[in-house]
């Protein structure tokens, strides 16, 4: 039998499958429930956040004869009809590869026929901001007078591609990033029904990789179950997706707040030898950083962050040693960097560079000014005792 990826093998059967989307869910749900179904919907968000998803369940349920708490059955004839990919009444189209005013053309024709085996055809047009200007009004003209039995379900990623021709006629839903403490539940539940072995501090970090697009972690997911051989742990995943080892990067900051220059150009020499991208470093620099303020600050840290023991200790020492000031200045000064390393010829001499600086100047708080007097004086202790 052929692998199936786990973002297809569990893709939502019914809307109570569906994560993160509630306020989505729950509209639709209403308008199924009193039949009053609109003729052109627009789902618009990040990819991944279950866009084609719930519109194929949506297209479902509008035809079920006996609705589930407000999902297709899965049992009845229809259903039954609309589960074979076969069938001429939910059309998915990609709007990438059918973009011209031709194809759209023939969609119009098609409109016309009834559906063939439940009440509405339904017509789920993706990445519909990449149809050419005159294959936008040739739909246009569909969805200002639709046959009674035709829905349109529009989606894309990038609203403000549309015409406002086209947003004026669509029922418009906003689909969310999706919440990582939701996607972990997911990958939870999936690695146990599939007899997974994981560590849930693995999952958190796969599900917080995904950056609230369910699909991307869930490909993370596959390539670390397949990597792991079935047995998911924080460092595989580490591994997996070449995230700089928490260690080596607790080693870096600590080096670079402290101001020790030595230690931190060390550093850097090692894991650029390890062929790390330097633009990644910065990126996990920045999100380390972010780490350490939060344990400094809240006092849930620990269920915020669902870090293993040994890094959460990593976290509270340097935390303890820094001020919020300081680490936030390091933070703001790599976080800013991502559009640099594009247009970059030398990325290891712009880390360099941003790591010097925040090395040698820091935020005059009184705080720092006053740890660094007291620094001056131990030094001076040590020259004349
Ligand atoms: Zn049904």
């Amino acid at each position: 039998m052929s692998y199936l990826a786990l973002y297809r093998k569990y893709r939502p059967k019914k809307f109570s499958d569906v994560i993160g989307q509630e306020h989505i869910v729950t509209a639709l749900k209403n308008q199924i429930a009193s039949g009053e179904i609109s003729h052109a919907y627009l789902f618009t968000g990040t990819r991944g956040t279950g866009k084609t998803s719930i519109a194929k369940l949506f297209a479902r349920a509008i035809n079920c004869t006996n609705l589930q708490d407000g999902s297709p059955c899965g049992k009845c004839d229809v259903c039954k009809g609309l589960a074979d990919s076969s069938n001429m009444d939910i059309l998915e189209i990609d709007a990438a590869s059918n973009n011209r005013v031709d194809e759209i053309r023939e969609l119009r024709e098609n409109v016309k026929y009834p559906p063939v085996v439940g009440k509405y055809k339904v017509y789920i047009i993706d990445e519909v901001h990449m149809l050419t200007d005159s294959a936008f009004n040739a739909l246009l003209k569909t969805l200002e007078e639709p046959p009674m039995h035709v829905v349109f379900i529009l989606a894309t990623t990038e609203v403000q591609k549309l015409p406002a021709t086209i947003l004026s006629r669509c029922m418009r839903f906003d689909f969310k990033l999706v919440d990582y403490t939701e996607i972990a539940k997911l990958i939870t539940k999936i690695f146990t029904n599939d007899g997974i072995k994981f560590e849930p501090e693995a999952v958190t970090l796969i599900a917080r990789l995904g950056k609230g697009s369910v699909r991307d972690a869930l490909s993370i997911a596959d390539m670390c179950v397949a990597y792991t051989n079935k047995n998911v742990t924080f460092d595989a995943v580490s591994n997996v997706v070449g995230s700089t080892n928490l260690d080596v990067l607790n080693t870096l900051v600590d080096s670079m707040l402290e101001g020790n220059i030595k230690s931190l150009m060390g550093e850097i020499e090692s894991i650029s030898k390890s062929g790390k991208n330097m633009g990644v470093l910065a990126n996990d620099v920045a999100g380390y950083l972010r780490d350490a303020i939060i344990t400094k600050t809240c006092t849930n840290y620990k269920d915020i962050l669902k870090l293993p023991t040994n890094l959460l200790d990593n976290l509270e020492k340097l935390s303890s040693k820094y001020s919020v000031e300081d680490m936030l200045y390091a933070m703001r000064s790599f976080a800013s960097l991502e559009q640099d390393f594009r247009y970059t010829d030398s990325p290891r001499t712009l880390f360099e560079i941003t790591a010097l600086s925040v090395c040698t100047t820091r935020p005059t708080t009184l705080e720092a000014l006053d740890k660094r007097v007291t620094a001056l004086e131990e030094k001076l202790k040590q020259v004349n005792p």
